[in-house]
């Protein structure tokens, strides 16, 4: 196909690895239609997404990354251009990265026009819901936008409506410690009053990310001409229905956005996914072929968490205490003088050696959540993670932390596949709990219960995905929106 003759669609993600990663796999899986996909970053991102580009190319996909200047952003360390490389009190200026991105990307999108670009301009641009300047963008090349927002619709409309209550000043309280969300939605829900960020309670002193954050979520949807979500129809039937009212767009549910080769078993072929894994995959699955079925608790709480030393050392206990097998990838603080040692009750690793692994940084968690001898993910709810683990028939013992993940624990919880164990992002595990949720998650009765939910999703999921199935239609409803987009741009440029 010649430069004219095929959609070219420009994904632009908010640098956090739980953006990244399902828009890399949206743009390998909309490229893989015969589209032109250029994935915008930066410099220092390039190194944990060129495996991934190579092979999607070197399998005929036409997916390029677009590599942009960094902009200079005060107080910000040379190299790190990505949420999961910095301290908590950096994200703010990974905000301010991502924003200032906006003058390179204009610059980039005026040559694509003066035909300087080896492929056509794009058609659109899909965009993460925290990347909002791409509204404008869109706007000035007079090209279409589509918004890609990485919670679930149940997770959307919840932060959207809670957003709204917040900017209206309207959150509603219901006694000491219940707040009812209600606007914007099918039906009123009722939360504890700390599974609402406690940066929203002070509208007129918010930080500087819940004053960037919530603007945003509120329009979510709106302001483009459709919207795309990691979930599937079947598993979010209710709310993506209710998006669609509320939006009056097209909104493409296309996940889960992994591999299909994942639903057959372990695959192996997973070790880059994000970032290179600290451990060898052959190690791993060697370990986890030796335990039995069912047997075995992952434990990660994604890329942006990391525990403190009275968290890690607590969650330690509790996890030596319930005697399962484990896999714990740990993402701590910072590390002392002495290692991460500190980090851990003395003499734990040499007590738990053999019947747990512990992996210092990134796991390969798809080939984890894949093997048949891991039996719970315990897990902060983030949506992917959620969705990876529902999609490979693991249940959840969740310990929600922030932003969505109270309203994701929700979904799990009300559809059986998950129970909670400790919340907050300064929570700390109760030894005791921590051994009886994972005893009950794993086995007894309740286990068995929310097994076989989780094993519904995992059937719903792989379906889902495959011929004729929800989400393959709405990919190709969305592929078949941007062939319209072009043929519209080819007919207006040969009228006279
Ligand atoms: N992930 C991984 N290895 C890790 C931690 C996370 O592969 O050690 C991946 C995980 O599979 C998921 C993403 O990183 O795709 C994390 O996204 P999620 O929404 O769960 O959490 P976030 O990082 O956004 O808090």
């Amino acid at each position: 196909m010649d430069r004219v003759q095929k959609p070219h669609v420009a994904l632009l993600p908010f640098p956090a690895l739980g953006h990244y990663i399902p828009l890399l796999e949206l743009s390998r899986l909309v490229a893989s239609q015969h589209l032109t996909v250029s994935y915008v970053t930066t410099p220092a991102n390039v190194p944990r997404l060129q495996d991934f580009v190579d092979e999607a190319v070197n399998c005929g996909i036409d997916l390029r990354l677009l590599v942009l200047p960094t902009p200079h952003v005060e107080g910000l360390p040379e190299g790190l251009e990505s949420t999961d490389d910095c301290p908590p009190e950096s994200h703010g200026s990974i905000f301010a990265l991502a924003n200032k991105l906006q003058q390179s990307f204009d610059a980039w999108m005026e040559l694509q026009f003066q035909q300087q670009g080896v492929a056509a301009p794009p058609v659109c641009v899909v965009f993460d819901s925290f990347m909002g300047w791409a509204r404008q963008s869109a706007e000035k090349f007079s090209i279409s936008c589509v918004e890609f927002n990485p919670f679930g619709a149940f997770g959307n409309s919840g932060t959207n409506s809670t957003a709204r209550s917040v900017m209206q000043r309207v959150l509603e309280k219901e006694g000491e410690d219940c707040v009812v969300l209600s606007l914007d939605l099918p039906k009123p829900l009722r939360f504890k009053r700390n599974e609402i960020d406690q940066d929203y309670w002070n509208v007129d002193e918010m930080n500087p990310i819940a004053k960037f954050i919530l603007p945003m979520l509120q329009i979510v949807g709106k302001g483009g001409s459709g919207l795309i979500l990691n979930t599937f129809e079947e598993l979010e039937t209710t709310y993506l229905q209710h998006l669609r009212k509320l939006t009056g767009k097209p909104v493409w549910a296309v996940g889960p956005l992994l591999l299909t080769s994942y639903f057959g078993g372990a695959c192996n072929k997973v070790s880059t996914r994000g970032k290179m894994a600290d451990i060898a995959a052959d190690e791993l699955v060697q370990w986890l072929d030796s335990q039995s079925a069912g047997s075995v608790v992952y434990v990660s709480f994604g890329s942006v968490v990391k525990l403190c030393k009275e968290q890690t050392k607590a969650l330690a206990r509790a996890l030596e205490g319930s005697q399962q097998p484990f896999i714990w990838a740990i993402r701590v603080r910072e590390s002392g003088s002495s290692g991460n040692a500190e980090y851990l009750p003395e003499g734990f690793l040499e007590r738990t050696k053999g019947r747990g692994v512990v992996i210092w940084g990134w796991a390969p968690q798809l080939l984890i959540l894949s093997h048949p001898s891991v039996g719970a993910f315990m897990s902060h709810c983030g949506w992917n993670s959620v969705l990876e683990s529902l999609s490979l028939g693991v249940p959840i013992a969740g310990w929600p932390m922030f932003g969505d993940q109270f309203f994701s624990m929700r979904v799990l919880a009300e559809m059986g596949a998950g129970i909670q164990l400790c919340e907050h992002l300064g929570g700390v595990p109760d030894e005791e709990k921590v051994g009886v949720v994972l005893r009950q998650v794993l086995s007894g009765d309740k286990g068995k219960e929310m097994r076989t939910a989780a094993q519904k999703a995992k059937e719903m999921a792989r379906k889902a995905v495959g011929d004729g199935g929800s989400s393959k239609v709405h990919v190709q409803g969305f592929v078949s929106e941007m062939r319209r987009l072009l043929k519209m741009r080819q007919e207006q440029s040969s009228l006279p």
